[in-house]
């Protein structure tokens, strides 16, 4: 990694509550890594938090947009960011990475008309690998959480950043993941919920991913309500302590400095 290299939370809110209230931010997470600005998940109110950070982030100073699944609060502004990446399709520039789900069907996500403004457009598949300047993009073993998703890890000269999005726990998950030095977590909910059936991690799920893969560092992200109540930043604490691994809950606009 070299200097000025970073990823910035613009925003930490996970699932429809804190959403729609905005109780959190629910903008996308930019990765600045080797020459490379490339926003994973562009949720709504993402092109407003690129340009109200300080310093502000020029859209079309994207390189690339990567969709983990369909789901709203990942992609809701990823047709403005197009439009603004390209100026308007003036200048054809950037790369989308989505599955295949976000692209064609009844829950595409994705407008036709911005499609040939871009470079490229490239359909996720699970377990393979792609490329982003002299970053190595590869995708986890699919997510279980109802929709077609894929957990993003990022490669950049052998150091392995991980983004584990949404999905119900599984032990087969932790493969994709291994050896990650950081390891970002959408943590939704404190508790499983009662009736079992909602397919997010909770800090239970957290402790035994933390336990198993042990990076470097771990940073907790994407909050429902649940975890919302439950301060995020104290869970941190309590499985820093527990684990003896570096946690950290994110906040709106939270940079992380990658050296
Ligand atoms: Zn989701």
């Amino acid at each position: 990694m070299s200097s000025g290299d970073l990823i910035k939370f613009l925003g930490t809110a996970g699932a429809r509550y804190v959403v729609s209230r905005q109780l959190r931010y629910s903008a996308g997470t930019l990765i600045r890594l080797g020459g490379q600005n490339i926003v994973l998940d562009p949720g709504p109110g993402t092109l407003v938090r690129l340009a109200k950070s300080k310093p502000a982030i020029a859209v079309t100073t994207l390189d690339a947009i990567i969709l983990s699944h369909g789901h709203i609060d990942h992609s809701n502004d990823v047709n403005v960011l197009i439009d603004g990446m390209t100026d308007g399709g003036f200048k054809r520039r950037g790369r989308l990475f989505a599955p295949g789900d976000c692209l064609e069907g009844e829950n595409s996500v994705v407008f036709h008309y911005l499609r040939g403004f871009l470079d490229e457009i490239v359909t996720l598949k699970a377990q393979s690998d792609y490329r982003q300047g002299d970053i190595r993009v590869s995708t986890s073993a699919p997510h279980d959480h109802g929709t077609e998703t894929y957990g993003i890890i990022l490669d950049h000269r052998g150091t392995k950043i991980s983004f584990m999005v949404d999905t119900r726990f599984f032990p087969e998950l932790l493969a994709s993941y291994e050896c990650s030095a950081i390891l970002v977590i959408n943590l939704v909910r404190d508790r499983p919920h009662e009736s079992g059936d909602v397919r997010h991690l909770c800090v239970d799920d957290a402790r035994e991913i933390l336990k198993a893969i042990r990076p470097r560092k771990a940073v907790l992200t994407h909050f429902g309500m649940t975890m919302i109540r439950a301060k995020p930043w104290v869970v941190a604490q309590q499985l820093s302590d527990e684990l003896g691994v570096d946690v950290t809950a994110a906040s709106d606009g939270m940079t992380l400095e990658l050296h």
